[in-house]
């Protein structure tokens, strides 16, 4: 199927192949005909299947009519759970829409006020906000959403999450009963399926499966780890590898990604953190720094880092395991992007054995275990292999309530590129470990990331 069979407007259709894209997507091709026929659709797809423009393209095509409303408010509303997300969709709909000019701009917290409300003073087409402005926005009655013909959850899942259900209940309940909605979310269960039953009208679902075909242009790695400074020397290593270009790697939570940013550049390797406490500006700061190349190392929360779209990641790293499956999945798609190919290692310890499970119930797939020399682990994450697999319980490895205190030492991380001395697990003899190893460290425990 071509975008034309689709049925787009020709000014749509320039700027797509303007984009570069010659076919729809999967999602594309199954959301865009039923959002074009006015179904509210309800769809599970992950970023990076090509999701914005599913429902960018057809909203488009919405504003290629005149709108019969008197008003000002928006036609077109997108609500996305982070200023990223919501600053990409924007981006989405000014180059897909560049041949029809829609009248558009982005409510987000954490951006000033006067910006917001000079859009807001002249009728709108599209409002790509994050939920917590918005409402500021009705409540000081500077935006009224009567004029609204389609609304659009981005990630809705992830809006539940961050505790938005209030203020999406609020923004829907401004919204004309009339308009269309559309829903894209990783699960369609729990509180999902709750927020669509309430707010959709017959909604057409769509399930892509969280497919490993659109991975599978990344290899995915596991390294199992003993402990916080096992760890940080396996990280050393492996940034220090000339194959890798530009990484994302993850942390649990906004400190950590801090610390350990902080970390990698004491130890040569510079780095920057971005997580949800960072002003917007410091956030696309960091972000334009890692796009022209002037660093290589991003340490992230998973809030943060959704919807980054940055291209020539060639690793992602996870510091530390998502609890939530759908964020490894999330996580990896950072990397092999638009055709390229990228390695996705994950480091596992003993008390993140239940989230190794649940991720590799999700793909549906074990995660090769490897091993590079020098840092093999003493443990064994699997059954049955006969050790304990116990993380070494006892003190903090650096400063008090601190993982990342003290800089990792004890091996040179510049000895061996890691590649090349990287081999599958239980292929070479296990080493004791090394002094730097056997200091205390803290018990790792994963906290849901709060960006
Ligand atoms: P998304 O899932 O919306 O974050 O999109 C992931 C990436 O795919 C973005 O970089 C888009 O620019 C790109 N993309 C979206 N649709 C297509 C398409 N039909 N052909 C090629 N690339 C696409």
């Amino acid at each position: 199927m071509t975008f034309a069979e689709l049925g787009l407007n020709p000014a749509i259709l320039s700027a797509i192949t303007a984009c570069g894209y010659t076919i729809p997507t999967p999602i594309q091709e199954q959301s865009i005909p039923l959002v074009l026929a006015g179904h509210d659709v309800i769809a599970t797809a992950q970023t990076g299947t090509g999701k914005t423009a599913a429902f960018v393209l057809p909203a488009l095509e919405l504003l290629t009519k005149k709108s019969t409303l008197p008003g000002k408010g928006p036609r077109i509303l997108v609500l996305a759970p982070t200023r990223e997300l919501a600053g990409q969709v924007m981006e989405s709909a000014r180059n897909y829409g560049r041949g029809i000019r829609p009248r558009c701009g982005t409510l987000l917290g954490g951006m000033p006020y006067r910006e917001q409300l000079r859009l807001l003073s002249a009728p709108v087409d599209i409002i790509v906000a994050t939920p917590g402005r918005l409402v500021d926005h009705i409540e000081r009655g500077s935006i009224r959403l009567d004029r609204l013909e389609m609304l659009v959850l981005d990630e809705a899942d992830r809006m539940l999450d961050m505790g938005f259900s209030e203020d999406i209940n609020k923004i829907v309940s401004r919204t004309p009963s009339e308009r269309q909605t559309l829903m894209f979310t990783a699960t369609m269960e729990g509180d999902v399926a709750r927020l669509a039953e309430n707010m959709m009208r017959e909604p057409k679902r769509i399930q892509l499966a969280v497919s490993t075909t659109s991975h599978a242009l990344i290899e995915q790695r596991l390294h199992v780890t003993d402990n916080l400074n096992h760890k940080k020397e396996l990280l050393n290593h492996l940034v220090s590898g000339a194959d890798l270009t530009r990484a994302i790697i993850f942390s649990a939570t906004k400190r950590d990604a801090d610390e350990l940013s902080r970390e990698l550049s004491r130890n040569g390797f510079p780095a920057a953190a971005l997580h949800g406490d960072m002003t917007q500006m410091a956030r696309n700061k960091t972000i334009d720094r890692m796009r022209r190349g002037g660093i290589r190392l991003l340490v992230a929360t998973d809030v943060a880092a959704r919807g980054l779209d940055v291209t020539g990641i060639s690793h992602v790293i996870n510091f530390d395991l998502p609890r939530f499956a759908e964020d490894y999945v999330h996580r990896i798609g950072r990397t092999g992007r638009a055709g390229s190919t990228g390695i996705a290692i994950s480091f596992a310890s003993a008390g993140e054995r239940n989230y190794l499970e649940r991720i590799e119930r999700f793909i549906g797939k074990k995660l090769p275990e490897l091993q590079i020399a020098g840092f093999e682990p003493t443990t064994t994450l699997r059954k049955p292999a006969g050790r304990s697999g116990g993380p070494r319980k006892s003190g903090p490895g650096g400063a008090p309530g601190s993982r990342f205190g003290k800089p990792a030492g004890g091996r040179d991380a510049q000895a061996k590129p890691w590649s090349k001395s990287a081999k599958p697990a239980g292929s070479a003899p296990r080493s004791a470990p090394p002094a730097s190893r056997r200091e205390p460290v803290i018990e790792y425990r994963s906290r849901r990331p709060q960006a």
